[in-house]
């Protein structure tokens, strides 16, 4: 038997599988598939259930399944408009009678032959109560393809030009080569034998071509089992290392806090009042801080970074606040700087764009201690940013980094308290295993009067009155976002593009008002003076791509519309959303969706009903299939192909116990090199296993 290890499929491109040229090897390469590996571990979305032949009679309205019959018509076509042809045709066995349908499908008419007995697998459709079946396949009975046919078909995520026969063909292309040979196995073997996983080559080859569905169900188990193993033994390694660490900072209570609470503009909800009370409370304990504080946008949670900040200060600390985007450091830097500096604090901000010399002026204030706080992007992790006494590290919209560069800030300071904040709304469960080595803090409540942002879901053929209300609106005062889902046009994507809007709208539409763009291509610079003018109110609209979806805060913004919204995630959209509704003003989203498929329909309802990330993330759980539904990568880990890990929860219990007894009894994972090397492979640069 030969053993192939995980690197040489890792290696070994996708070319060398027969049936793939150049022009293959490019389209798949759009589907993130290089390697072999990479290839047998593009999972089917679906599979189509060809086995089960049904009577005719039996068929039911909704139900996609084969059944053999006879042609006993000759085959119709109908023109009902230019560009579209229906053929029809009828099909009889022993127990009944059904018309078959096919829409711009007209090679059908020369492929049936009347009195030819034929198998036919499609969706039964009811109309005007009679049943059909609509674009079915089918293949001549008794024939070796038909033979062929009468199994369980994988169904591929696909792309145009490289369709479901492809992949199908060059997937079996590929598990053939891997007939008599073995991977080299990931799982250790005490875990497979507890758990009763088979090797992996042998459920990779029954995940695409399942005998049955069981059969399916028992090698996905290994397959998801294997995929949250690898999860969490890189978690916990990880959080190990993090644990030996010592001590950390005892802060007290500083006399000025009361009346820096006092001088806020505005009161603490009782949740704000909570979160901050528990904050506190790490913070005076020797132990090290690890707190999440989770809490919906606009839920107020930069307050409770500042306060934290303030006290860390005030206690003889410096204090970091690193965020995603220059845009939030800035916005960030210019609500907190006019609060510290009354309190005789120094705020400064360090991003990379900056002129070499200012930040080399920061770095110094830094390292001196002439600088209390620092706001910043990534830049804040550079070599040359070090403290005199770091004492505090929050990290502002968590999800947008990986779980490595949190730690790497606070390793320039010894032991200090780290805060980290996100809306990304994950049920609690999952949060204690995603974030195992964090406590939770929820801001569960909106800051008072907000009111719930009313959104509608609309079409192209409410363009025009879109853009009056658009216009409406400015005429109030007011200011407008547009959202686009692309910087640029492109000749493969039929979505708008910010570019295009925003020449289209200045010249025509919106000639007269003041239009802006912001984009991620844009220059440092560029971006700060665009958001500078709408934050000062000098540009009505601004046209934007997602640029703008963490964190910017601008009150007086109060309609949001999105184009082709149905190329969004449903927490993208709650996050682009929770750009308005920041003041006391009624706020509006507008929702143009391009597409009439249910699906889309329904998740636009779904942002239509609720404005809670709670809600709006479990109703889409339900209504999307399989997959990384919960956006592993949104948190800084590496993406799931299988597993889903709200589905998967149990399954992910296990493989977590599993990863700490390997742990226990192995630590650092000195005695498996292998599985290492594999994990770090896995988590990529993310995560970096000592
Ligand atoms: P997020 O949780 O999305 O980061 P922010 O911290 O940006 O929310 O707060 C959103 C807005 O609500 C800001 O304008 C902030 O000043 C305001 N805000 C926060 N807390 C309160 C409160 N307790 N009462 C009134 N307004 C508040
Ligand atoms: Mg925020």
């Amino acid at each position: 038997m030969n053993l192939i290890a995980f690197e040489d499929l890792k290696n070994k491109s996708i070319r060398y599988v027969k049936g793939v040229g150049e022009s293959r090897l490019s389209l798949f390469e759009k589907l993130d598939i290089r390697s072999v590996y990479d290839l047998l571990t593009y999972y089917p979305r679906d599979y189509e259930d060809r086995s089960r032949i049904k009577n005719i009679a039996d068929l039911e309205h909704g139900e996609v399944c084969s059944f053999e019959g006879t042609v006993v018509s000759n085959v119709s076509e109908a023109r009902p408009r230019r560009g579209m042809v229906i053929s029809k045709v009828s099909v009889r066995d022993s127990t009944g009678k059904i018309t078959a349908v096919w829409f711009n499908q007209q090679y059908v008419k020369n492929s049936l032959a009347v009195g030819s007995n034929y198998i036919f697998y499609g969706k039964a459709d009811r109309k005007l109560n009679k049943l059909q079946i609509v674009n079915p396949v089918f293949e001549l009975a008794g024939s070796d393809d038909m033979k062929k046919s009468l199994k369980i078909f994988p169904v591929y995520p696909s792309t145009k030009n490289l369709g479901q026969n492809v992949i199908r063909v060059i997937m079996q292309e590929t598990l053939k080569t891997l007939d008599g040979t073995q991977m080299e196995d990931m799982l250790p073997g005490n875990v497979r034998k507890k758990y009763n996983l088979s090797g992996f080559v042998e459920c990779i080859k029954q995940i695409h071509f399942p005998e049955s569905f069981a059969q399916k169900e028992e090698a996905r188990y290994r397959l998801v089992f294997e995929e949250l193993f690898m999860l969490q033994l890189g978690l916990l390694n990880y959080k190990s290392l993090a644990a030996d660490s010592g001590f950390g900072i005892r802060f007290h209570k500083p006399p000025e806090m009361d009346s820096f609470l006092q001088a806020l503009p505005f009161e603490l909800t009782a949740a704000q009042k909570r979160v901050l009370y528990e904050v506190e409370k790490d913070m005076e304990s020797e132990n090290v801080m690890n707190r999440l504080v989770q809490g919906d946008v606009g839920s107020g949670k930069t307050i409770i970074a500042v306060l934290a900040l303030f006290k860390a200060v005030k206690c003889g600390y410096q204090g970091a606040l690193m965020v995603p985007t220059e845009i939030l450091a800035e916005q960030h830097f210019k609500s907190i700087k006019p609060l510290f500096e009354q309190y005789n604090i120094s705020v400064e901000l360090l991003s990379s764009s900056q002129p070499k010399k200012q930040k080399q002026w920061v770095f110094e204030g830094l390292s001196e201690g002439r600088i209390d706080v620092v706001i910043g992007t990534h830049a804040l992790i550079e070599a040359a940013v070090q403290f005199q006494k770091l004492g505090l590290v929050v990290t502002d919209e968590q999800h947008r980094f990986g779980v490595r560069q949190r730690t790497i800030l606070a390793e320039k300071g010894q032991n200090p308290d780290v805060l980290v904040m996100t809306a990304t709304p994950i049920p609690r469960t999952l949060a204690l295993i995603l974030y195992g080595d964090l406590d939770i803090s929820i801001i569960d409540q909106l800051p008072p009067g907000r009111k719930p942002i009313k959104t509608y879901t609309v079409n192209e053929a409410m363009r025009e009155r879109i853009n009056k209300f658009i216009r409406e609106k400015v005429m109030e005062g007011r200011q407008v976002y547009i959202v686009c889902p692309l910087v640029e046009e492109s000749e493969e994507i039929e979505a708008k593009s910010a570019v295009i809007t925003a020449e289209e709208i200045s010249n025509n539409v919106f000639k007269d008002l003041k239009v802006g763009i912001i984009h991620g291509k844009m220059k440092a610079a560029e971006k700060e003076a665009i958001m500078k003018s709408f934050v000062a109110g000098e540009i009505s609209i601004l046209v934007s791509t997602t640029i703008i979806e963490v964190g910017v805060n601008v009150p007086n913004a109060t309609l949001m519309v999105i184009e082709n919204a149905e190329r969004f995630g449903l927490a993208q959209l709650h996050q682009l959303r929770g750009r308005v509704g920041r003041g006391a003003e009624q706020s509006y989203c507008v929702l143009f969706n391009q597409s009439k498929s249910q699906v889309s329909r329904e998740r636009m309802k779904i942002m239509s009903q609720s404005n809670d990330g709670f809600v709006i993330s479990e109703k889409d759980l339900e209504i999307r299939g399989p997959g990384d539904f919960f956006g592993t990568k949104q948190h800084g880990l590496p993406e799931l192909k299988i597993a889903n890990l709200y589905r998967d929860i149990e399954v992910l219990k296990l493989a977590q116990e599993s990863a700490k007894e390997l742990l226990e009894i192995d630590p650092g994972l000195k005695g498996n090199k292998k599985l290492k090397g594999y994990l770090s492979n896995y988590f990529g640069e993310k995560v970096t296993l000592s």
